[in-house]
């Protein structure tokens, strides 16, 4: 067993690797995040642009995406918050705070992401962000 990156207990085939190999659809918005979490610390770009829509899709420059997560050596993800989600509801949000080294120093990214359920899906539309250097020096 591999236990996934997302830092879920799962082994990862049962986790974020089947919806990015899209052998699955990510069930609900945490799922869905963890997956694109998971799909950065690959390097798979085109699971990040193929899991966005609205805003967020719109802003979206792959190369630059990819020259960004190219410097990036990913820690660990911590789930503080998600929503719970019904089957009538299809905005929901997830809040995260996503530890990684960049260009040698310690950073977190802490995000609230929003997603839509569009054509039974989860997409990601959009995000409050916040970089925080823990060690700003
Ligand atoms: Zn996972």
């Amino acid at each position: 067993m591999i236990p996934c990156v997302c830092g879920s207990t799962k082994n990862s085939v049962r986790c974020c690797i089947q919806y990015i190999s899209g052998e699955g659809i990510a069930p609900d918005p945490e799922s869905l995040m963890r997956s694109r979490y998971t799909a950065y610390t690959q390097l798979n770009i085109a699971y990040i642009a193929n899991t966005m829509r609205g805003p967020a899709l719109a802003a979206f420059n792959p190369d630059n995406a990819t020259e960004w997560a190219k410097q990036i050596k990913w820690l660990r993800l911590q789930v503080l918050k998600s929503s719970v989600v019904t089957p009538a509801d299809n905005t929901a949000y997830v809040e995260f705070i996503a530890h990684y080294l960049f260009q040698g120093r310690r950073q977190k990214l802490h995000e609230i992401s929003e997603f839509h359920r569009i054509d039974g899906c989860w997409y990601y539309v959009g995000g409050k962000t916040e970089e925080i250097p823990v060690n700003p020096k």
